[in-house]
């Protein structure tokens, strides 16, 4: 299971399934081994779409790890932003050369 050593370190602090090989390789080919986002066909990883933890196969989608690594920024960007005590923290004054 070399394979799936691989994958868990690409992965880190997720517990992926035992089939996740084969979970893996439905999404690739639903997605017809292209990238949803921008239709790179090199580099292609499995993004979850919502819950990190469904490993169901609506709940995935093709990405390239260009795109992977955009979407995984803005989720967490996302998740932070929605925290109260982040929320609570008022946003950046404009630069007093920017006002009118
Ligand atoms: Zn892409």
């Amino acid at each position: 299971m070399s394979d799936t050593a691989w994958e868990r370190t690409r992965t880190p602090a997720r517990t992926l399934p035992a089939d996740w090989r084969r979970i893996r390789a439905r999404v690739l080919a639903r997605d017809r081994h292209r990238c949803v986002d921008c239709g790179a066909r090199e580099q292609l990883e499995v993004d979850h779409i919502g819950n990190r933890d469904d490993h169901s196969v609506a709940n995935l989608r093709t990405l390239c790890a260009r795109c992977h690594r955009r979407r995984t920024a803005q989720q967490a960007a996302r998740a932070r932003w929605s925290r109260p005590e982040t929320r609570a923290r008022r946003p950046p004054e404009p630069h007093p050369g920017l006002l009118p």
